[in-house]
């Protein structure tokens, strides 16, 4: 079931991914989503043969042999006996690891690192274990997806990538096992070192750019050597869109700096950190003429607004690759200013926990792609969940069915994937909404709707990240027509006011009117579509909607403040609700004006 007639010319970025490479590994996946069932059902086979003496699942199984039972029974055996858990219920076995616990508790092989999943979804940091299979399996989607990339989107052999990725701090846990983000962890494994040494030629910024743990410094590096090389960059990537967006926005203020260094081949005294400067000045040599294009080029640059950015400094670009869906679509639309008419390619769908599914149709615009389940990953589940239409309960604004195998799910159905992993997370309720939107072969490809949990909820209302998305969407309507944008958004459901309000926070990039301003509330409040939120403010048992302009920079804060406490760069994604007090400190800090949505009806 391993990918492994993968060829050694094909490295994970599709450069140098030959026909026949390309040609191996998509065969190979076609033949795996082909026997979905029966690989799925395999994938759980190993994971219990591997694991089935640990403390965990001996807790469930009991004596049972599970060596002894073929595919088929033991999944149903599997699922009969091992129950739906959230994080909650394995941190406490996850702890003990951390603090040393050396005993099988969840895996057989001894967990040596843990990764800290972004928190910023959840608002908190939580430890999941990570193991070889994790960097392997890293490896193989990002080998997968450049096959499907490379046939729409052709690159030049010998060409280079300008990789916006920032590693955060390693540090050990209590028992002394290594901890620190996935990527992170990524980009130190043996398998990113494979994928670095036979594509050296060919990453702009070497290691000690992409490891050197102060994500300001790396930044102005990858930029720096991404416009050194800029006619070689084949394609510009980041994990998520947030950290491309961020870059390029920095980019406009530090434009003038760059091409001092990039015409005298000298690095800014502002990079202090001995490693990178070294690792960068070794790459760099005095390019006056190119100084000039790329000034002459930002000068025109900065009288369009930006637009057009990446194809004006890098023109043999082929397209742009990122995360684009979920919570990064609001980057969308600066993203596309920047980008112009070349093409976005979203990139594919995984967590801190386990890789999902890879997008096999790069030409589709981010708001359309759909991830192909890759079955030899983990064994996933899924349970069907249905919108409640009784809104007497602020518990929980779904409803739920029992869940199905991969094999069994239907499309057009919502579900909430749970996943059971080679490192130790078992019937594991990862929070993500998905529908499946098609299949591919025998595997579903699914649409990302959401994460499951409420953001919003103050008293029958119920309101999920998406609903807001959509909600700021429509109020943010207004201020493009006014030539302004919003930067970033998050929100608070305020109960400390009585009746309790939402709270709507916007950092906004131009001038706007206070009439235009107080418009936008009033629109926001009038477009959330939840029946609960809608009786609710009917009755006033929930306030008016309040907006919150806060100034120039406040989001920077934040992602500033999140680093600081760990989380990377490359995984982070803005909270879009927060009852995190230091956060809900800085945003009513940096407030500026304040707006409350008018009558309601
Ligand atoms: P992390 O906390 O860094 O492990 O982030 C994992 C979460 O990011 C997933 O559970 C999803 O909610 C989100 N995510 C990851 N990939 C995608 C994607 N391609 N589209 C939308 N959301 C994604």
């Amino acid at each position: 079931m391993e990918p492994r007639a993968v060829s050694n010319k094909s490295n994970g970025n599709g450069i140098g991914n030959h026909q026949h490479g390309e040609f191996d590994i998509i065969t190979w996946f076609d033949d795996v989503s082909g026997n979905a069932g029966f690989v799925q059902r395999e994938t759980l086979r190993q994971i219990l043969l591997q694991n089935c003496d640990v403390e965990y699942l001996k807790k469930w199984f009991g004596d049972i042999k599970v060596q002894e039972m073929d595919a088929c029974a033991l999944e149903s055996l599997f699922t009969s006996l091992v129950p739906l858990v959230s994080h909650a219920d394995l941190d406490p076995y996850i702890q003990r690891i951390a603090d040393g616990d050396t005993t099988p508790v969840l895996t057989k092989e001894p967990i040596t690192t843990l990764s800290l999943s972004s928190g910023t979804t959840e608002g908190r940091q939580k430890y999941v274990p990570f193991t070889r299979h994790s960097s392997q399996t890293t490896l193989e989607i990002f080998r997968l997806a450049a096959a499907y990339r490379s046939r729409v989107f052709p690159i030049r052999e010998g060409g280079r990538i300008l990789e916006l990725i920032y590693s955060s701090k390693q540090f050990k846990t209590k028992g002394g096992l290594t901890a620190g983000t996935a990527t992170t962890h990524y980009y130190a494994s043996e398998e990113f070192k494979i994928k670095q040494e036979k594509t050296k030629s060919f990453t702009c910024s070497p290691d000690e750019v992409i490891s050197g743990g102060d994500y300001k410094q790396s930044n102005y590096c990858h930029l720096l050597l991404g416009l050194f090389f800029s006619d070689e960059v084949e394609f510009i990537t980041s994990t998520f869109a947030y950290s491309l967006v961020q870059a390029l926005i920095v980019f406009e203020d530090l434009w003038k700096d760059i091409c001092d260094d990039i015409r005298e081949g000298k690095l800014s005294s502002r990079i202090n950190l001995p490693k990178m400067r070294k690792a960068v000045l070794e790459i760099i040599s005095p390019k006056p003429c190119l100084a000039s294009q790329i000034e002459g080029n930002c000068n025109k640059l900065q009288s369009v607004d930006w637009f057009g950015l990446i194809p004006k400094l890098w023109p043999n670009a082929k397209y742009v690759y990122s995360i684009m869906t979920g919570s990064m679509q609001p980057y969308l639309r600066k993203l596309r200013h920047y980008a112009a008419d070349l093409p976005l390619v979203s990139a594919d769908y995984g967590s801190t926990e386990s890789w999902i599914g890879v997008n096999m149709d790069p030409f589709l615009p981010p708001e359309n792609v759909t991830f192909a389940v890759i079955p030899t990953f983990s064994y996933f589940e899924f349970i069907p969940i249905y919108r409640q239409k009784d809104f007497s309960s602020a518990i929980d604004d779904f409803i739920e069915d029992e869940p199905v195998p991969l094999s069994q799910v239907k499309v057009g159905q919502e579900y909430e994937i749970v996943l059971t992993t080679f490192t130790g997370l078992y019937r594991y309720r990862l929070g993500d909404v998905v529908e499946v939107a098609d299949f591919h072969k025998g595997t579903p490809k699914l649409n990302f709707v959401c994460r499951r949990k409420l953001i919003l909820s103050i008293n029958i209302d119920k309101n999920t990240e998406k609903d807001l998305q959509l909600v700021v969407e429509k109020g943010s309507q207004l201020l493009s027509k006014r030539g302004a944008e919003l930067v970033d958004f998050t929100s608070h459901a305020n109960m400390g006011s009585q009746p309790g309000h939402y709270i709507i926070y916007w950092e906004i990039n131009g001038e706007v009117e206070e009439t235009v301003l107080q418009e936008c509330c009033s629109q926001m409040d009038a477009s959330f579509v939840d029946h609960g939120y809608v009786v609710s403010r009917r009755t006033n048992s929930i306030g008016a909607l309040e907006l919150c302009i806060v100034k120039s920079g406040t989001f920077r804060k934040i992602l500033d403040q999140f680093i600081g406490n760990g989380a990377a760069l490359s995984q982070f994604k803005t909270p879009r609700c927060t009852q995190n007090q230091v956060l809900l400190r800085i945003l009513n800090d940096w407030t500026i004006k304040r707006f409350h949505s008018t009558a309601y009806c």
